[in-house]
């Protein structure tokens, strides 16, 4: 029988203009949008959210935030309201950080300056939205982590990385090789994070071989239903606690998905956790 860890789950605030294929890309971003306020899929999802948690109060939850969201006085405010309803419910939502503008970084060059001070705009304005609830912890927006942003990562005292896909195939998200050739490899970046002392926290992948099975994954064709049956699979256990989620003597499942996610089937979607 296969061996089961506590689970970490995890949402990624992005809108629909944040995805790459709109902003934050050299070569993706086509379309270009520079909207910046709440789109009308993510006022349904905050409310189907917020009736998902509310049944499922004892289920804690880390929601990586994007910055310049704040920025747009609807997202806050919505936001406010499902922390606030939450806390006095006794539900336990962290807030870590997803970067300030949803920039690819390890798709570009190494920017140390530009990502530090994106890092640290972001920082503030989440820690000031989110009080206790703030957590150092950070999410590459798009997975994009090169071993390079480490470092970065701990002069702005993050204590927490959990931005690696371990599929070999988006390897190309781990950044050109510093070495001249290919690119710099998951194991490179694993690292990296050790090296300057940051937790790094996976996500999951199915069994073999090692393909997506979070995010997007969830809903492609055809990886859906493989994403879909191993979220079953290992998620069939407890949930981890935040002592479990910062030792990395302990070895958990993270599972991450999108808030934009409950828009999906007309507000119905719901993440396939196995509940115990
Ligand atoms: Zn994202």
């Amino acid at each position: 029988m296969k061996k089961l860890f506590p689970v970490w789950l995890t949402i990624d605030s992005d809108d629909v203009f944040h995805h790459p294929k709109f902003q934050g890309h050299p070569t993706r971003s086509k379309k270009q949008i520079e909207k910046k306020s709440i789109s009308d899929e993510m006022i349904l999802s905050f409310e189907k959210f917020d009736d998902w948690h509310q049944k499922n109060l004892e289920l804690p939850i880390t929601i990586f935030l994007i910055g310049q969201q704040l920025e747009c006085k609807k997202f806050k405010s919505f936001f406010k309201k499902i922390l606030e309803k939450s806390k006095k419910n006794g539900g336990q939502i962290t807030i870590g950080c997803h970067g300030y503008t949803h920039t690819c970084w390890s798709a570009f060059k190494p920017n140390n300056e530009k990502f530090r001070n994106d890092l640290q705009i972001a920082k503030k304005i989440i820690k000031e939205f989110a009080e206790t609830s703030w957590r150092p912890w950070f999410r590459a927006p798009g997975g994009y982590i090169a071993p390079w942003m480490a470092e970065i990562l701990k002069l702005e005292k993050f204590e927490l990385d959990s931005s690696i896909n371990p599929t070999k195939f988006l390897s190309i998200k781990s950044g050109k090789s510093e070495k001249g050739f290919g690119f710099n490899g998951w194991n490179s970046v694993h690292k990296a994070m050790n090296n300057a002392g940051i937790i790094e926290r996976p996500w999951l992948t199915t069994f073999y071989p090692a393909l997506p099975a979070c995010g997007p994954a969830l809903h492609f064709p055809f990886l859906k239903y493989f994403a879909n049956s191993t979220w079953k699979k290992f998620t069939n256990y407890r949930v981890a606690i935040e002592d479990e989620i910062k030792d990395k003597n302990v070895e958990i499942t993270t599972v991450y998905w999108h808030l934009l996610d409950f828009s999906k089937n007309k507000g119905k979607w719901t993440p396939p956790i196995n509940k115990k």
